[in-house]
Formats: C-alpha cells, structure tokens, sequence
C-alpha cells in the first residue's frame, strides 16, 4: 500500500488520520509541530511519541523531503541558489534572497511548466508534474536550516504556474502561515501568475492577504500574443478586469511584472499604451530586465530604457519600481540551474 504524505496535511487532515490509526486525538497535535515546527525528517526523531506509534507510522506514512543536490551562493549579496531532488526523481531550483527585513525564499510550484512563455527557461520541456504542498514546504524549511536563519517570506516565482497548480497552492499558503508551524504572515506571501483568469477569480474568493503578482510583460495583445500563448485564452481586458475585481474584492493592491525585452516591449509608446491600461487600478508595476535564456532569442533592455520606461509610467500616474537585481556572479535565472542539470 503506498504510504501517506503527512507532510502535505493540514491539522484536520493529520487529526483524522491518527485518529483512524487508532490513537487519542493529541498525537496529532504533536505530529503536526514536529513536522511543521520543527521540521523533523524522520519518524525517529519524534522523541514524545512512543516508539510503537513511531514504528506503525514508518509502516504507513512518509515524510517526502527535497534534498539539496548543488548549491550556489552569491560572494556579492549572500544569496542561494538550491537544486533540490524530491521523491520521484524530479529535480526543481529554488533561491534564497536576503533582504534588510528579512529571508524570501522563491519556491517552485511545479517541475517544469506548460504555459509555454516564449522567453522562459522553465517551460522548455513542457511540465513534469506538480509539486504537493509538502514539497513547497520543504523547500522553505530545508532553506531555514541550511542558513540557521529564519525565512521570513515567500514568493511564488520558481518554475510552475501556481494556478495551474490550484489545491496544492493553497494548502501550501494555509499550512506556511499556520500559527503552529513556521507562522508566515501572508502579506509576506507573493503569488505570480501568468494571468489564468478563472482561477483569478476564484483565489480573491479565498480571503487571504497575500500579494498577487501578475506576470503581463507587454501593453497590449498583439504583443502578449507573441510572447505568452496562454494569453490568447486570456485576453487582456478579460486579465484586467479580473486584476479590479481582485483589488476590489480583497483590498490588495497588484503587482503587474514586466520584464523589458529589447525591441520587443519597451518603446515610450509602450509606457504609454500601458499606463492608459493601468489607470485607476489599484497596482503597481514592476520593471525587470529580461534575463538571458541561451535557448532564447530576447535581449534585455538598456538600463537607460528601463529609467526612461519607469519614468513614462510614473509621469501618467502608475506607481513604478525596478527590480534589484540580486546573485548576478551566481545568475542561472528562472530555470536554468534546473536545465543544466538535467541536460548532463
Ligand atoms: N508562472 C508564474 C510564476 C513563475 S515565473 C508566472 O508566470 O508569473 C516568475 C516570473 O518570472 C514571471 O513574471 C515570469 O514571466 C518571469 N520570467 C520568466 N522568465 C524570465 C526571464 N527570462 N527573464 C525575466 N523574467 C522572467
């Protein structure tokens, strides 16, 4: 019979479970902290509960870790970059950013992606599977111990497409921020989008207090078009009205992700065309210089271009920042790491 994930289980979850084990209702509890609080990889290092119920558990359940399999860490600004291999051989990168306020680790929702954006390394090959909320867990938890700091944040932005991955996805935001495991507060919790609108609709339904971050990268459709096929079964003012009535509904304001491609998507009538989109939207806009993907035709725009872009949006009103870039002398960008590996 094949074992039970406890680690993708929620505390109602692990209660029923134990309880059709056979055992009072507090060995949950006590699973549960040992999992999500501190983290255990085995059944053996759950000292409190008694060494038959340690052994019955090996017997039926399992703990799926990702192991770390190369590492990289930045000279400059002290981030990593994880390989991390999980149970069925699939292997997934995800980085660890250090800021001022605090640790942001970047998970992967999925090994590979299907939605097929034209400048991404990730989803080159199409998608493997999706990852369970225990896998995106472990990323966090495997990165807190491997640099004795507490991760503070999270953003979704590793390879998948979060809402291509919905269940999963959210039983990963409800257990990260339970107040008995490692307690992250949502609004320290990004989730990035390529823009699956019926899904939009249904996550502003669920009440939480992240931050939506939708990945748009062009003014119009014509130019998504060329650049993100899911776009076409996901038009534009279709995205953006979904992206109101997230805003409305939740009161959070949206990051829209840009990344400027040389020639492609970063001409002033661009700035233009996109803050007439944006106007009266509760948003902001996130400029990022496309990274170089060597599979990939785009070349990242001038920082000159990007300034004068942000300055365009600004001058119409559009809350505007560039991303920072960090671990430039360790730079695999977005899926990269991930290819070369699988390549050899
Ligand atoms: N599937 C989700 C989240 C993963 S990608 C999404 O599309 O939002 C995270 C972000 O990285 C997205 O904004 C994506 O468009 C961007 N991205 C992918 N490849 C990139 C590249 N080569 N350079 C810059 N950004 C890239």
């Amino acid at each position: 019979m094949a074992k039970t994930d406890l680690r993708s289980m929620d505390s109602v979850e692990l209660e029923q479970f134990i309880i059709e084990m056979g055992e009072p209702k507090f060995r949950a509890k006590q699973l549960f902290e040992w999992i999500h609080g501190k983290h255990a990889a085995e059944f053996s290092e759950m000292t409190n509960l008694p060494k038959t119920l340690r052994e019955k558990l090996e017997n039926t359940a399992k703990l799926p870790q990702a192991e770390v399999v190369r590492k990289l860490v930045s000279q400059k600004d002290g981030t990593r970059k994880y390989l991390f291999a999980l149970e069925n051989g699939s292997v997934i990168e995800s980085v660890l950013m250090k800021y001022e306020y605090g640790n942001t680790v970047c998970i992967s929702t999925q090994a590979g992606c299907r939605m097929g954006c034209r400048f991404c390394a990730s989803t080159l090959d199409g998608v493997e599977r999706n990852l369970t909320a225990g896998e995106m867990l472990s990323q966090v938890y495997e990165i807190q111990k491997d640099c004795g700091e507490r991760v503070s944040g999270v953003v979704l932005m590793g390879s998948g497409e979060p809402l291509d991955n919905y269940e999963n996805v959210l039983k990963f935001l409800r257990l990260i921020n339970d107040s008995k495991g490692q307690n992250m507060g949502q609004r320290h919790i990004t989730l990035s989008t390529c823009g699956l609108v019926d899904k939009m609709y249904e996550l502003a339904e669920e009440n939480l207090q992240i931050t939506l971050a939708v990945s748009l990268h062009a003014p119009n459709d014509g130019i998504r078009n060329s650049i993100m096929p899911i776009s076409k079964a996901n038009p534009m003012d279709t995205l953006l009205a979904a992206c109101r009535a997230y805003a409305e509904k939740t009161k959070r304001r949206i990051t829209f992700e840009y990344a400027m491609m040389q020639g492609v998507n970063d001409s002033d009538a661009c700035a233009r065309e996109l803050a007439g989109r944006l106007r009266h939207m509760l948003c902001h806009v996130n400029l990022i210089p496309v990274n170089d993907v060597k599979e990939r035709a785009f070349v990242k725009s001038s920082d000159e271009r990007v300034r004068r872009f942000a300055a365009v949006l600004q001058e119409h009103g559009v809350e505007t920042t560039v991303r920072r870039r960090l671990g430039s002398d360790i730079d695999a960008a977005c899926g990269q790491l991930r290819r070369g590996y699988l390549k050899k």
